[in-house]
């Protein structure tokens, strides 16, 4: 088979190269890949030193957003040749702790966990890969190649559903929800809150193009003057940008018992100075919460699944900006400034 390698943090091993068929033990679905998502921990892998190769191997086979199709499954699976795959991203542990025993492995304590494509596992870019069935999600077939926003939508399921547990405290009654950042997990937030009903809007910088086209498109409101002039106070936050003043600035927005789930990371290293006091005084005395969320479980992936079922096919597909073949697959790692989603096609 064919696979897109890279030693972590040396950019000039990023090749495309053959290797052995995945060994059994990669799990009981055989897949053919289809294609692989890139995000910003591809980014951060070729390029910045995170990600760890499997135990006994320089390189490690990239891609942890995957969409495939089974070309064999056991019999009696769940599964049956043609289906559209996604394989879960993350395994428990192996002591496991309290959450991975319990099949969180989202919530993982020990760090000990394992990522495909990221983390000490060989990931889904390749031209065949395996996956054990029980952690494969069955793609609804009609999404076809939107399919692939499966595992970024679990990302922001899992924050809605955090947000929405924590929002069960009292009477949880939210109308109007803020998304920062217009990127696929921005877009893909807003989209889940547009499904809940709720009054949504989404801030970002650009003043024209594909993101406030998008925004408009799903029936939500796009902002790119900053949020001291939204003009409300959301009940809810969704904060995709991990900038600290953008996160200080929507602390300071938000409604009395609003809940900011915090999804967002960057490597900033700037120092804001800030009132802390002054904002603790806020939170309690109007019963804020925020909360960081990362990784997600199966229901998420499940969930997801189902939010994009339900969507608008062209919209889902218009956030698929650019499909580079494998080869030249490197190329997908700079995004355009009107790029959304970059897939590599995994069989061109
Ligand atoms: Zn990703
Ligand atoms: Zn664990």
């Amino acid at each position: 088979m064919r696979a897109i390698t890279v030693v972590p943090h040396d950019a000039s091993t990023a090749t495309v190269t053959e290797m052995p068929d995945p060994p059994e033990a990669d799990g009981d679905l055989v897949c053919d890949g289809l294609l692989m998502g890139v995000c910003g921990t591809d980014v951060e892998i070729t390029k910045e030193g995170y990600g760890w190769a499997p135990d006994g191997s320089k390189e490690l086979i990239l891609g942890h957003e995957s969409l495939g199709r089974v070309t064999s499954a056991p019999a009696g699976s769940d599964f049956a040749v043609g289906d559209l795959v996604v394989g879960i991203v993350r395994r428990p542990d192996p002591v496991p702790c309290p959450w991975c025993a319990n099949l969180e492995w989202d919530m993982c304590s020990n760090g000990q966990y394992t990522e495909r494509g990221i983390k000490q596992r060989h990931g889904y870019g390749s031209t065949v890969f395996r996956v054990e069935s029980d952690y494969a999600i069955k793609a609804d077939p009609k999404l076809g190649d939107a399919a692939i926003l499966i595992e970024p939508t679990a990302v922001v399921a899992k924050v809605w559903e955090q947000m929405e547990r924590i929002g069960q405290r009292a009477t949880y009654a939210p109308k109007t929800a803020l998304v920062t950042g217009a990127g696929p997990i921005g877009l893909l937030a807003a989209l889940l809150g547009v499904q809940r009903g709720l009054d949504v809007h989404v801030l970002d910088v650009a003043t024209d193009g594909i993101k406030p086209e998008l925004v408009a498109q799903m029936g939500a409101t796009y902002h790119h003057d900053g949020i001291k002039n939204l003009g409300f106070q959301p009940d809810l936050v969704v904060e995709g940008t991990g900038v600290g003043q953008i996160l200080l600035d929507a602390l300071r927005q938000l409604n009395n018992n609003g809940i900011v789930g915090l999804c967002g990371i960057n490597s900033l290293t700037d120092e804001i100075s800030v009132a802390m006091s002054s904002v603790n005084k806020q939170m309690v005395l109007a019963n804020q919460a925020v909360v960081g969320s990362v990784n997600e479980a199966r229901r998420h992936y499940e969930q997801a699944n189902e939010a994009l079922a339900s969507a608008d096919l062209p919209w889902l597909e218009r956030l698929i900006t650019k499909k580079v073949p494998m080869e030249t697959w490197t190329q997908a790692l700079d995004k355009g400034q009107d790029d959304i989603k970059v897939v590599i096609d995994l069989q061109s």
